[in-house]
């Protein structure tokens, strides 16, 4: 069965529209977005997801000021921490 894509996923150009462009909140790295059939490995790390900063099941909305834009890799990575202190470990040490 196909996955559907989640509706969030559509407000994209919308959130890089707002960031400033196709770059991932958490690393910075350029996110790839869209239909992609053919990504590398490490394509496929950079795969554009839409990251809720409070997550639905904590009351969390589909608002655009809810989300920004993560790689594959920090999704995953984030999992079920809490935005700011996932935020915390890439901007730790810079402020
Ligand atoms: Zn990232």
């Amino acid at each position: 069965m196909k996955k559907a894509p989640t509706l969030t996923y559509f407000l994209g150009p919308q959130i890089a529209e707002r960031d400033g462009g196709w770059k991932c909140h958490y690393c910075g790295c350029d996110v790839i977005y869209g239909h992609q059939p053919y990504l590398s490995h490490e394509e496929c790390k950079r795969k554009c997801h839409v990251d809720h900063v409070i997550p639905r099941a904590d009351g969390g909305t589909d608002e655009l000021n809810n989300l920004v834009l993560a790689c594959q890799t920090c999704n995953l990575k984030r999992g079920r921490k809490p935005y700011e202190a996932f935020l915390q470990q890439f901007r730790g040490n810079s402020q």
